[in-house]
């Protein structure tokens, strides 16, 4: 039996797995996507790729600089903007290092939970996990959703679980026909309704053929369009704005247009506390418990995989 099963291979449950398995504990991840990372999100496109969550990282606190440099140093991350970091390969090269001889169960959605004398999560395929310790490292509404499965939940976590909110955003992802140098990599939106910033993707690139951009959406608009069946008109506006705010009428001209809905995209407001003990040995940690960006949600991890390792089964 496994000590502990972490739900969610995101930067919050990599980073407690990588913690929690360099202590000696036997670790397992258990991750709905076929790849990892959660929001730290690449889509592979037609000789070219796209960072379409997580544009880059910002370390404010020494703990997640270092890490960065030990990034740098394996060839994963590079400088990009001023005191900002991304990957030449794409952000998901990132969790896949701190991946790296971990044990993962991806393409598994966990949809039960029961406990006795240990924890048991099964998966929508069937597969059942058992551990003594279960760590749900997915953001607080879809942690909800899992712990109605499982009757015994503190009432106090839920009601704490209820408070966190999310704000959506649609990202649309776009290539297009070689262009003049563009004069940004990265461009806050400021008072625009429907967009709030675009990267220059191909920027992070070494020698990128053509342009790539990333378009992410204000939460209004994310939150108006959702439910949209057809997502391409959606991502067109969010070309129209883009080509307007900069004076680059090409913009609304790609070769190629994605879009992704990220239902659950930013805290709205952090709880505040680094992560959540729910009962009998179940733990809650991720972005949502400190802040809304990556670095929180690493902080969440470290402190959970310290009170997980300190506690007694
Ligand atoms: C568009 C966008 C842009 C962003 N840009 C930046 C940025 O530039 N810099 C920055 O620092 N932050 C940015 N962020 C925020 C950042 O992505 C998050 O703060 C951080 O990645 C959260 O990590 P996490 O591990 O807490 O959660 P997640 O990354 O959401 O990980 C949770 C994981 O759990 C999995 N999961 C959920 N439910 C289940 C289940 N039932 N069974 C199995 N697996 C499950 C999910 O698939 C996911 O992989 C951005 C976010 C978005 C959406």
């Amino acid at each position: 039996m496994l000590d502990v099963a972490i739900v969610g291979a995101g930067i919050a449950g990599l980073t407690a797995a990588r913690s929690l398995t360099d202590q000696g504990q036997q670790v397992a991840l258990i991750e709905k996507s076929r790849g990892l990372g959660g929001r730290l999100a690449t889509r592979r496109l037609p000789g070219t790729h796209a960072d379409h969550g997580v544009c880059y990282l910002k370390p404010k606190g020494k703990v997640f600089q270092r890490l960065i440099e030990e990034a740098i140093a394996a060839g994963v991350l590079i400088p990009w903007q001023p005191n900002t970091y991304a990957s030449p390969l794409g952000i998901t090269a990132f969790a896949k290092w701190l991946a790296q001889g971990l044990t993962l169960h991806t393409g598994e959605r966990a949809i039960a939970l029961s406990h006795n004398t240990h924890w048991s999560i099964t998966t929508d395929s069937g597969l059942e996990i058992s551990a003594k310790k279960l760590l749900l490292a997915i953001p607080a509404p879809q942690a909800i959703d899992l712990l109605k499965t499982w009757p015994d939940t503190s009432t106090e976590v839920l009601t704490q679980l209820q408070s966190v909110t999310f704000n959506p955003c649609i990202t649309a992802i776009a290539t297009y026909a070689p262009q003049d140098p563009i004069p940004w990599q990265g461009l806050p939106i400021i008072n625009d309704p429907n967009l709030t910033w675009i990267a220059l993707e191909s920027s992070k690139q070494i020698s990128p053929s053509h342009p790539v951009l990333v378009f992410h959406s204000t939460a209004a608009f994310a939150k108006q369009q959702f439910e949209a069946d057809d997502l391409t008109p959606v991502g067109q506006m969010l070309l129209a704005s883009a080509a307007q705010v900069t004076n680059l009428p090409w913009l609304s001209d790609p070769t190629l247009l994605q879009i992704h809905r990220w239902r659950y995209a930013f805290p709205t407001a952090p709880l505040n506390t680094p992560y959540l003990q729910a009962g009998s040995n179940l733990y809650l940690c991720g972005d949502w418990c400190l802040g809304d960006r990556v670095e929180a949600a690493h902080r969440s991890g470290l402190a959970v995989a310290v009170a997980i390792d300190q506690s007694s089964v």
